[in-house]
């Protein structure tokens, strides 16, 4: 009964949790490092636990559906109007909405290859044709994306950082794309790891928000905040693009749990430090690691990295995984030979290469 393109889906594969993962192995949860789905390794923000804590006790209210208070405290960290963001149940959930407002089955969606699963999965679910743009040196080809826009061309998605290639453009590259791309063509710019660029340029795109009326740049409280769990994500965008996706987004999108600990957490400057310290500390662990076991790798910019294993990253991952330790397969990116590790605690990151070093001295 379903329509087409949605009967040709195959669903986003989203990483095991640890305790199902336990089970099938015969290990202890408590002896399973998982470093698979670009958490953030830190547990969560003491003042977003205590926000979320007091939340319970309205359970039985609806939550805030336009979400002011959050809404308020990121115009004012971000210097925007409240009115320019829309609140989404994890980023996902705005690509989603953005794809279905902007694009329909007579529609092009343009993304690169190797980038996020999602973009290719939402332009599907609408009939919409995904073009997907051959990727250089891993990262998007900005060039070939912009000539690959057409008449029928309603979104391009760029994702920076990229997933999982942790690749990464300069804002020069991303305003030069925007100079070329047409304004009747919406330009997502998904911004989830952008609180770990360690060149100070992660809200340098903010400013492109006036000078490009057809941008959206989408963020998250999964990654660097520590609110995975929770499903906070945003968009910020002009006013007018802003309204339509909240004309068509759930009116109760996020809970108010997770409303009320991504407000809190904005308040804990301290922990987005440390995750920003603890990813740069563990990123520079894992790529001398790599190097120390002779394993090429893609520098990253974002939580993970991944590494090439070359042709039998498939056996490498099932005995990573015998040993306890859990990495994300990339083959259904069309990275068959790589496995994407998420940066964990230096304890985590040095398991990882222990595993990794044992494993491959054992297949040889
Ligand atoms: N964009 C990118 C590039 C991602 O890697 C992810 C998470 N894997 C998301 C968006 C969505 O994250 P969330 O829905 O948790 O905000």
């Amino acid at each position: 009964l379903a329509v087409e393109g949605v009967r040709a889906l195959s669903p986003y594969q989203p990483g095991k949790p640890i305790d199902e993962l336990a089970r099938e192995l015969g290990l202890d949860p408590s002896g399973i490092v998982k470093l698979a789905s670009n958490e953030n390794p830190l547990g969560p923000s003491t003042l977003a636990l205590e926000a979320a804590h007091a939340a319970l006790a309205e359970l039985c209210r609806y939550p805030d559906g336009n979400g002011f208070a959050l809404k308020a405290k990121l115009a004012d960290r971000l210097k925007l109007e409240s009115a320019q963001i829309t609140l989404g149940n994890g980023s996902n959930d705005i690509l989603e909405v953005i794809a279905r407002c902007f694009a329909d089955h007579t529609s092009e969606i343009v993304f690169s290859q190797y980038a996020f699963a999602v973009y290719p999965l939402v332009a599907q679910a609408i009939g919409a044709r995904g073009i997907s743009v051959p990727a250089r040196d891993w990262g998007h080809d900005l060039d070939a994306m912009a000539a690959a826009v057409t008449e029928r061309t309603s979104i391009v998605f760029i994702a920076n950082p990229n997933n999982p290639t942790g690749t990464v453009h300069s804002g020069e590259a991303i305003e030069a794309f925007l100079d070329r791309v047409p304004e009747r063509v919406l330009v997502v710019l998904d911004e989830a790891y952008c609180e770990y660029l360690e060149d100070g340029s992660q809200d340098d795109s903010l400013a492109w928000l006036s000078r490009y009326p057809n941008l959206i740049i989408t963020r998250t409280f999964s990654k660097a905040w520590g609110l995975a769990a929770l499903r906070v994500g945003y968009s910020l965008s002009s006013p007018e693009i802003a309204d339509i996706l909240n004309r068509v987004r759930q009116p109760f999108n996020v809970d108010s749990i997770a409303l009320a600990a991504a407000t809190a957490v904005l308040g804990d400057q301290a922990y987005l430090d440390r995750s920003r310290q603890v990813n740069s500390a563990g990123l520079k662990q894992l790529s001398e690691g790599f190097e120390a076991l002779g394993l090429g790798y893609i520098p990253s910019a974002g939580n993970f990295i991944a590494v090439e294993i070359g042709g039998n990253a498939g056996d490498i991952y099932q005995a990573l995984l015998r040993k306890g330790v859990i990495v994300r397969p990339v083959a259904g990116y069309g990275m068959p030979g790589h496995l994407r590790v998420s940066v964990g605690l230096p304890e985590e990151n040095a398991r990882l290469l222990t595993a990794l070093g044992e494993v491959l001295a054992e297949t040889g």
